[in-house]
């Protein structure tokens, strides 16, 4: 934190009742497994756990608390409330007040990490940025980074991830961007808001949740380009990233080295500036893009901007490329899946030489067309021509027999790691290039682990 707060600064801000008198604290923790004696401790109800059911030990361990009920015969300074992930919320929102920096917001279907870390990248050369940690782009997560902010922090960076049609509204309230940005709108986390047009109106919440004189980055190659367009609200400036050269900052001459990373003219306010992304994959130029809009509204100049892109090398869990047993190419994009970012996968091992096998993992979250989503994938992964399609769950059924359709091939569908991992091993040789990758849920990670010997 910038500077201590106290208890009673939140309950004459927020209301509630204060038991015990009030404290300072410029630290919080949620956890009585890792308690820190400095610290207030908020009790969030989980869906396991109901931390209020162990601060009744933490006498002497923390400063004070947040609980929703009274905790009996316990004398910490107590700050009662209805709701304590609200209360996180409102602290991190006091955070937030005290930081005089630039405050950046992406949110999006797919790439919402990549983009963040292309910012911290091109951040760190001259600034001290505070960045959301890993993916805590939550009610919870959200509210940890702004704990995190400190006087060195000269901009601040955040990833909001949606999984309702309130939840980006209501992360803008706590993090008050004045710069955002949309990645792209996809079929994920379908499950949570209904249609893909209602994931386009929730993500939007980012644009109309713009400080005023705030600037919303503009994806002018996203199919909703022209949604946001029109419901732009007022007092916002727009900055328009895309291909076409009508954006202010587009892309041209792209090229993918042999590896699979692109090469890109950045072009910015009509000036040229070199780009080689260490990143696999074409769609990285449209989260370069994205990244390049961010900060370049947020005062950084378009040198800094392309260096920055060039520095970063690469983000775990995403298209990371590792050296698999008996000299195979492992691709390791375990950390999640959807028919996007699928599509973006099979197009990335589509350039590559050899053999090119896909292993999917079931992608979760897609509501009732899960299963035609699925097939799709399979057809998309014969097109463009992999060799093999290996798959692991219910789901991957209909992917593999789009993929073998018309062809007299062993279907490769699996229900258990093991025997998957075991049929895969025969595969790999020198000349092979096995991608991994699945929803969360899959554990895809496991089997790169395996067929990386390091299991
Ligand atoms: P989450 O919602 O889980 O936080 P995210 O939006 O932060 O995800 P990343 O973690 O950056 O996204 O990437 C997730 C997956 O999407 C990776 O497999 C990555 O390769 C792929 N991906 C990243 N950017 C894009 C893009 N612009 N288009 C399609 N796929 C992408
Ligand atoms: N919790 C705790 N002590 C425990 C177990 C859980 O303080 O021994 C806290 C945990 O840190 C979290 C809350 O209780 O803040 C809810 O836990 P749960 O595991 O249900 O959280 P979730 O699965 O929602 O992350
Ligand atoms: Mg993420």
């Amino acid at each position: 934190m910038i500077s201590a707060l106290s208890l009673q600064q939140l309950q004459g801000r927020f209301g509630g009742e204060l038991i015990n008198g009030s404290v300072q604290f410029d630290r919080v923790c949620t956890d009585t497994r890792k308690v820190d004696a400095q610290a207030l401790f908020v009790a969030l109800v989980g869906e396991n756990f109901d931390a209020h059911d162990f601060v009744g030990e933490l006498e002497g361990q923390v400063l004070g608390l947040v609980v929703d009920r009274e905790v009996p015969g316990c004398k910490l300074p107590q700050w009662r409330v209805a709701d304590t992930t609200i209360a996180l919320g409102q602290i991190g929102l006091l955070c937030r007040e005290q930081f005089k920096g630039r405050v950046i917001a992406i949110t999006g279907s797919c790439g919402k990490t990549t983009v963040k870390e292309m910012l911290a990248a091109i951040f760190s050369q001259r600034h001290t940025p505070c960045v959301t940690r890993g993916n805590l782009n939550n009610q919870f997560g959200l509210p940890m980074t702004l704990f995190g902010l400190s006087r060195d922090h000269d901009v601040l960076i955040l990833e909001m991830g949606a999984s309702g049609p309130d939840d980006i509204g209501y992360l803008c309230s706590i993090g008050k961007p004045q710069v955002s940005a949309v990645n792209n709108v996809m079929p994920a986390h379908v499950e949570g808001f209904g249609s893909v047009a209602a994931i386009a109106k929730a993500k939007g919440q980012i644009y109309t949740g713009l400080q005023v004189g705030g600037t919303a980055v503009i994806n002018a190659d996203d199919g909703y380009a022209d949604y946001w367009r029109d419901h732009m609200p007022a007092g916002v400036r727009t900055l328009e990233v895309g291909l076409g050269h009508q954006c202010a900052i587009h892309a041209d001459n792209i090229a993918m080295n042999e590896h699979g990373c692109p090469a890109f003219d950045l072009v910015i306010e009509g000036l040229v500036h070199p780009v080689k992304l260490q990143l696999l994959g074409e769609h990285n130029v449209h989260n370069a893009l994205v990244a390049a809009g961010c900060a370049f509204a947020a005062g950084v100049p378009a040198a800094d901007i392309a260096s920055g892109l060039g520095n970063l090398k690469g983000v775990s869990g995403r298209l990371q490329e590792l050296l698999g047993l008996r000299g195979a190419t492992i691709i390791d994009d375990s950390y999640n899946a959807n028919p996007g970012s699928v599509s973006a996968a099979i197009e990335l091992l589509a350039q590559r030489a050899g053999k090119k096998i896909l292993v999917l993992g079931d992608m979760a979250e897609l509501g009732a067309d899960a299963e035609e989503m699925h097939r799709q994938v399979g057809e998309l992964a014969r097109e463009r021509g992999l060799d093999a399609l290996f798959t692991l769950g219910p789901l991957g059924t209909a992917a593999s027999v789009a993929f073998s359709a018309g062809r007299h091939q062993p279907l490769h569908n699996y229900r258990d790691r093991e025997p998957l991992v075991a049929a895969l091993s025969h595969e790999l040789n020198q000349d092979t290039t096995v991608l991994v990758k699945g929803s969360r849920s899959a554990r895809m990670e496991l089997v790169v682990q395996a067929l990386s010997g390091n299991d």
